[in-house]
This record gives C-alpha cells, sequence and structure tokens, in this order.
C-alpha cells in the first residue's frame, strides 16, 4: 500500500515499472510544495527496498527504517544538508560540495538495502556548478541507485538535467478528497476539516499539518492582517511592503509565492461575495469581513486585481525582478470607494 493520498496516476506508473522492472534511474517529481511529491518519493525508496512480497509493505524493517529516516542507503539532500543550522539559514542554493558527496556515496554498493535513492529537494535550487556536476551522474547510470528530483517548476531547472529524469506530474487534489482523507483519520471536526481543505488549495500536506498544529492557520492571519493593512494603507506602506517580499524572496521564494497566492484566495472570495455566491467562498472562517470589505469596491476592480496578482506570480515564476513585479502589484491595488 502506498501511503500517499491521491496521486493515483503517478503511484500507478509506479508500480507497474516495478512489476516490470523498468525503474527509470531518475526521476523528475514535478508539483506544488506540501503536494505529496516527498511521501511520494519515500514510498518509491520503501517499494525499492521492501522485503515483502507486496511492496511497499510499511511494515518491514526496511521501510521503517526509511520512514524514520533512519536507513543508510536513502539520502535527502537539500538546503539545509550537512551544515550546521547558522549556515543553513543562509544557504540559498544546493552546493557543489553537496554534490559532490552524493556522487562519492552513489559510487559505493548499497549499504543495507538493495537500492540507494538520493533525495533531491527543491531541485530548482540547485547552483549551476552543482546542476552540470549532477548532470554527469545522470548521463552515465549505474545500477542499483536511482535519483528522485523534487521541484515545484521544472522551468526552473537545466533542460539538460529535466531531459535525463523520468518526469511524473503531481496534481492538487480537489477538496472533497481532502476533507474526506483528513475526517477518515479522526480528531477532527467537520467544519474545521472544511475549512482546511478549502485553504490546503489542494496540498494535502499543508491540510494535514494545519490539522496538528496551530502555526499554519496562526501563519495564515498573520499574513491575511498584513494583506488588509496594506489594501487600506498609503502607497509609502505599499511599497515598504514589496520591498519586504522582494528581499524576502531573495532568501525564500517559497514562502512569497504562498503569501501571492493567499492574496489571490482573498480576492476571489471578494469577487465571489460581490457576486452573490458567499457559499463558495475558501475563508469561511472570515466571512463577516469579506462581506464588510466586498462592499468597497466594485466588481470590475477585484477582477482586474486579480488578474495582476497571476500575473506577479506568474513573472516570478520565470524570474522576472521581484521587486518590480511586486512594486507593481501594489500599484494596482484598487481603491476603495470609487
Ligand atoms: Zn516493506
Amino acid at each position: 500500500m502506498w501511503q500517499l493520498v491521491g496521486q493515483t496516476k503517478a503511484i500507478s506508473f509506479l508500480q507497474r515499472s516495478l512489476e516490470r522492472g523498468a525503474v527509470a534511474h531518475a526521476y523528475l517529481f514535478v508539483g506544488p510544495p506540501h503536494v505529496g511529491k516527498m511521501t511520494l518519493a519515500l514510498e518509491l525508496a520503501k517499494a525499492l527496498n521492501c522485503e515483502a512480497a507486496e511492496v511497499p509493505c510499511g511494515a518491514c524493517a526496511s521501510c521503517q527504517k526509511i520512514a524514520s529516516a533512519k536507513h543508510a542507503d536513502v539520502q535527502i539532500i537539500d538546503l539545509a544538508g550537512g551544515r550546521n543550522s547558522d549556515e543553513a539559514r543562509l544557504q540559498t542554493e544546493i552546493s557543489i560540495d553537496q554534490i559532490r558527496e552524493l556522487q562519492h556515496s552513489a559510487s559505493l554498493p548499497p549499504f543495507e538495502g538493495k537500492f540507494k535513492a538520493f533525495i533531491i529537494d527543491g531541485a530548482e535550487l540547485l547552483s549551476h556548478e552543482a546542476a552540470n556536476s549532477l548532470l554527469k551522474t545522470l548521463e552515465e547510470p549505474v545500477g542499483k541507485v536511482i535519483f528522485i528530483l523534487l521541484t515545484a517548476s521544472d522551468r526552473l531547472l537545466p533542460t539538460t538535467v529535466v531531459s535525463r529524469c523520468q518526469k511524473l506530474e503531481l496534481m492538487p487534489l480537489v477538496a472533497t478528497e481532502i476533507e474526506t482523507a483528513l475526517l477518515s483519520r479522526g480528531d477532527i471536526e467537520t467544519a474545521k476539516a472544511k475549512l482546511l481543505a478549502g485553504l490546503s488549495q489542494g496540498c494535502f500536506g499543508w491540510a494535514l499539518s494545519a490539522a496538528g498544529s496551530d502555526e499554519p492557520l496562526r501563519q495564515r492571519s498573520e499574513r491575511l492582517e498584513r494583506l488588509l493593512g496594506v489594501t487600506t494603507g498609503d502607497g509609502e506602506e505599499r511599497f515598504n511592503y514589496a520591498f519586504q517580499l522582494a528581499t524576502q524572496f531573495s532568501r525564500n521564494r517559497e514562502v512569497v509565492r504562498e503569501t501571492l497566492d493567499l492574496w489571490l484566495s482573498w480576492w476571489r472570495d471578494l469577487l465571489l461575495v460581490r457576486a452573490g455566491c458567499p457559499s463558495l467562498i475558501t475563508n469561511a472562517d472570515l466571512e463577516a469581513t469579506l462581506i464588510s470589505h466586498a462592499q468597497d469596491y466594485r466588481l470590475e476592480q477585484i477582477r482586474d486585481f486579480i488578474s495582476s496578482i497571476q500575473t506577479a506570480l506568474e513573472q516570478l515564476k520565470q524570474n522576472a525582478n521581484p521587486q518590480l513585479a511586486l512594486e507593481v502589484l501594489m500599484l494596482s491595488i484598487p481603491r476603495r470607494g470609487e
């Protein structure tokens, strides 16, 4: 049993490859954060090393070691890898040193399992040098070693690297699928499961962590408060915010993308309220605030601003100048009561 909610297409593809003994030596899993890329990578590593007849069993010693990150042949390479916490905080790229370590380890036979699996989380963060070096390894496959690259956008990776990998896309789930999965795990109220499913944007990992901890919802409230402050604030406040987001973008582009996704969900909700469909809103716990704010804008103003947010998101994805893209966005916030 693959321990993953949804993603049936990707799972059955991998299962067929396993059955035919035709597993690729390099995979690229593409999908938004928290959609299940890491879970799927770990499940694949389990399946390759599982001791049971039906893989991955999730119960054998090998599967359990992988689940608790204690398997010597399954390694995760990411920004924080092998650094002390101070350096990790400042690190913005996956370095050539990390890839050299990986290459050395890949040249040795499996230590305790059947397959070595290297999972590169945030593959778009590979430095230019690191990506080139990894490319050589991907071009010369050796037996019993598999590379699994995870990324939110394969457009940020060199095409040479992408072309060496079997690409699998992980799609966001529909909200009801997430709601059902949350409820099946018990210990959550129906209303909360529905709210989290809506807010998760189809990413089960986010919904699950928000069900288990207050932090994701607290973070959302903080960002929404800032959003309301900026939309009702003056030009200076908006430019300061654009500058802050642009600075953050250079360190962690995901946080900025998440923030803009939240803006998008908020303005879409305003549109729904204005159009007389409040039952369809995502931020259902803030319906009263949405209703009061929706009065301040005309339908066209909201529609135009939604397309401005989408443009900014697209520009950031395409590596445009972040400060410029965000300043333009702040300039297009509609005036209230106009
Ligand atoms: Zn197993």
